[in-house]
């Protein structure tokens, strides 16, 4: 558990960044990851107070702000008529519902993790990330980034015909993905985008054709830990990656 010796709520995202330039500064987000570690915080920077908890449709993007919680995410109306049941699929293995109200869609996609639903999921999407400071990025950059002092206000999803569908394995239900996959197509495209992701690494994102899969894949790097063996993982991407591609040629049929 951590310990702060002083808690901010700031009322403008400027004010936040100011505050977190300190390096003994931290962001909170859920604070469900952050309560993990032991550190000790400076000043503990609350988002909460920033009118970031908002999913919004403007001019053919969904916004989708850093304090919305994974269970908002899993049951938006506007993203299950926009994107199916994508979002639902990527979050709801993620521990259970108290732990989904309470973890920020924010603190997802900063922490760029390699066991990461959302990263995976997202990757397959035309995404873009909003930050405080550097402004609107393409989500690929933002995930190739180390983490720096700027602040996620939000993520931004093109509304661009592209449709997506999300797979994982799990060894018990709500326990971190053994692997991850999403796949997805664009409007009148023949090839596919992979996301793949619990290599155990972070995920990576790839353009195949059914033709050109299993290629693509055997220059994917996948790792061993203790859910699960390297040559496993290349054989469940296979069948996720074949399973997701078929969905939507079925869609698409
Ligand atoms: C036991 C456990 C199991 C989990 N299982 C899964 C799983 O199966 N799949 C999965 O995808 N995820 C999983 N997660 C991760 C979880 O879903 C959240 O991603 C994680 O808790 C971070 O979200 P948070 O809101 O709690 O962030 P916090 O703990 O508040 O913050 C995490 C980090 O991000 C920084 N941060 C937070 N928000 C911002 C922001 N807007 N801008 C800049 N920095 C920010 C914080 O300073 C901190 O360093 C798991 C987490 C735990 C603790």
């Amino acid at each position: 558990m951590f310990t702060a010796e002083r808690y901010v709520r700031p009322a403008t995202l400027q004010e936040a960044l100011e505050l977190n330039r300190k390096r003994s500064s931290t962001i909170l987000g859920g604070g469900c990851w952050l309560r993990l570690g032991r550190k000790r915080i400076g000043t503990l920077i609350d988002l909460s107070g920033l009118g970031l908890d908002q999913i919004e449709e403007r001019d053919g993007w969904v916004r989708i702000g850093a304090m919305v919680s994974l269970r908002q995410l899993e049951t938006s109306a506007l993203l299950k008529e926009r994107f199916g049941s994508l979002f639902a699929d990527m979050t709801g293995h993620i521990v259970g519902v108290q732990f989904r109200e309470c973890a920020t869609f924010g603190g997802s996609v900063w922490g760029r993790f390699g066991f990461s639903d959302i990263l995976t999921g997202l990757l397959a999407l035309d995404c873009e990330v909003e930050l405080a400071e550097a402004g609107r990025i393409p989500l690929r950059d933002f995930a190739a980034r180390k983490a720096d002092r700027d602040i996620l206000a939000a993520v931004w999803v093109q509304l661009d015909g592209r449709k997506a569908v999300y797979h994982t394995v799990r060894n018990a239900g709500t326990d971190f993905p053994v692997l991850a996959c999403a796949v997805s197509c664009g409007e009148g495209e023949t090839a596919y985008r992979l996301s793949i992701g619990a290599r155990p690494m972070k995920a990576v994102s790839l353009e195949v054709t059914p033709d050109t899969l299993e290629t693509a894949l055997d220059a994917v790097s996948f790792g061993t830990n203790l859910r699960a063996g390297a040559a496993y993982r290349r054989h469940l991407a296979s069948v996720l990656a074949n399973r997701g591609i078929r969905e939507l040629e079925g869609e698409q049929a």
